[in-house]
């Protein structure tokens, strides 16, 4: 297959050498494949001049699953495909697992059940679920958060409610917990730099890390990154909101801990509270997060403007033992890439509360930025998919988290964590499910998938 690398020169896809190197002659990056609504390669910039590398990469690993990126997505497909029979690796960036909602401070789990009536069905169940309670065993969910609340459900009893706000110091360690029950193999500080291809398959993934380039070659991929990275750079179709016109892309957040809350102040103090420490929603930024100059600004900017704020916050009278206790790792990306697969869900769809004969997940979270407003459905739930799972043109991957195919409206229900954990416990059935039969994500009998998820306690309404 030949495809056009950041200068715009047909580019022979890499394939696997006989002493197990994978083989690129790069012009800057072996993924260089166009969006369909973005022109060009990812990163590349009209005009620019183009370096070409030559590189040889060492296959130092082989896994039936490799899941890319452990964000709340990422860490239950780990655990779902290996709790279904395959050998598992996870790979992430950071030093630590949870994504946005840790590296970004985004601490608090939207979307188990319907935030208004009608509540009563908990959507989200199976492993997030026994995630959660393996937070409660912590001791890490918060004393209380921001969000209304109407009816009344014990999380402690497995009971949960819409949202459940946590700490995340106790995420971290409970998601090392329950990979660690699973045999998940973990790799951490490791930045995924490209696909592996042989045509338009994806056979694995290029990492880059302390131990140098390397490639590390699997039956089935998960894209978990969040941005659909990996999905992209293999030519994947995707949607984005900036290239439509249609829409604004959602803002970023920089969110953040502040410490010292004086004794007296009562409530959430406008975030999730653990006694006297609060998260909040920090300073925004616009943009795309796929920029990386436009990226560094937001951080530059919103953490500029964040301590500013807090000092003027600390001149507040009795708020004087309030300081900066942290600020996330990277400023909360919020809305990125779709990815088109062989089903885009409609905002009708989230409206209606679309049932679907090969619905492998339900989201009951409100579409937070509808026209402006939080739209809060009229229904439990709609189900999603599992052909928005499944991406157009590429074989060997399955898309989870908040990259899935979906229109905005949707997305901006399904990318809240809790339906983003249900969706990843999908997608580790699938990617398991594929492996053990020998068939490629799109040719996958969904009844046994629906059925595997159904064993392991997935709420699919079935
Ligand atoms: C400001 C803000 C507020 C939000 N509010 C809420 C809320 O109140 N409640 C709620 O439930 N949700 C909220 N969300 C949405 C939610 O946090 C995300 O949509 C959700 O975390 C998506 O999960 P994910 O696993 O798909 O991706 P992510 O959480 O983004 O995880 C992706 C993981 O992949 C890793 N990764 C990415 N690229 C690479 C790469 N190339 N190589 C290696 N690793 C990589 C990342 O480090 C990360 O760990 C909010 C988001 C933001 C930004």
């Amino acid at each position: 297959m030949s495809r056009n690398n950041r200068d715009g020169q047909p580019q022979k896809t890499p394939a696997v050498g006989r002493r197990g190197f994978v083989q690129a002659a790069l012009g800057g990056a072996v993924a260089g494949a166009c969006g369909a609504t973005q022109a060009g390669a990812p990163g590349a910039r009209a005009g620019a001049p183009a370096y070409r590398e030559t590189l040889s990469t060492p296959v130092v690993e082989r896994h039936q699953v490799v899941v890319a990126g452990g964000g709340p997505s990422g860490v239950i497909a780990a655990v779902a495909a290996a709790r279904s029979g395959a050998d598992t690796l996870l790979i992430e960036r950071y030093a630590f697992l949870g994504g946005t909602g840790v590296a970004s401070l985004m601490t608090c789990y939207n979307g188990f059940r319907n935030q208004h009536a009608p509540e009563a069905l908990q959507t989200v169940k199976g492993i997030p679920a026994e995630y959660v309670a393996e937070l409660v065993r912590l001791g890490g969910v918060a004393d209380i958060d921001n969000y209304e609340r109407q009816f009344t459900h014990d999380v402690t009893k497995g009971d949960i409610p819409y949202t459940v706000g946590f700490d995340p110091e106790a995420a971290k360690v409970a998601q090392l917990n329950i990979l660690k029950r699973e045999g998940v193999k973990l790799q951490l500080h490791s930045w995924i730099a490209a696909p592996m291809l042989d045509g338009t398959r994806v056979t694995g993934v290029i990492v880059e890390s302390k131990s140098g380039r390397q490639a590390i070659a699997a039956d089935i991929v998960i894209d978990c990154t969040g941005d659909g990275d990996v999905a992209a750079a293999a030519g994947a179709p995707f949607m984005s909101p900036d290239e439509s016109g249609k829409t604004d892309r959602m803002p970023m957040t920089l969110m953040y801990r502040l410490g010292g809350l004086p004794a007296g102040v009562k409530g959430a103090f406008s975030g999730i509270r653990i006694k006297d420490r609060v998260t909040r929603w920090g300073p925004a930024a616009k943009g795309s997060a796929l920029d990386v100059n436009n990226l560094t600004q937001a951080e530059i900017d919103t953490r500029l403007k964040l301590w500013d704020s807090i000092q003027e916050m600390r001149k507040q009278p009795g708020m004087e033992s309030l300081y900066l206790l942290e600020s996330a790792t990277q400023i909360g990306v919020r809305e990125t890439r779709r990815i088109l697969g062989e089903y885009v869900v409609t905002t009708e769809d989230a409206i209606e509360g679309k049932r679907f004969p090969d619905v492998i997940a339900i989201s009951s979270n409100p579409m937070p930025g509808y026209h402006g407003k939080r739209y809060f459905f009229a229904h439990a739930g709609f189900d999603i998919p599992y052909r928005s799972l499944v991406p157009k043109k590429i074989d060997g991957l399955v898309l989870s988290g908040r990259c899935i195919s979906s229109e905005q409206g949707p997305f901006q229900s399904a990318r809240s964590m809790a339906p983003a954990m249900a969706i990843g416990h999908a997608s580790g059935c699938a990617a398991a499910l594929a492996v053990k039969n020998g068939v490629q994500p799109r040719q996958l009998d969904v009844k046994a998938l629906q059925a595997l998820l159904v064993r392991q306690k997935a709420e699919l309404r079935t």
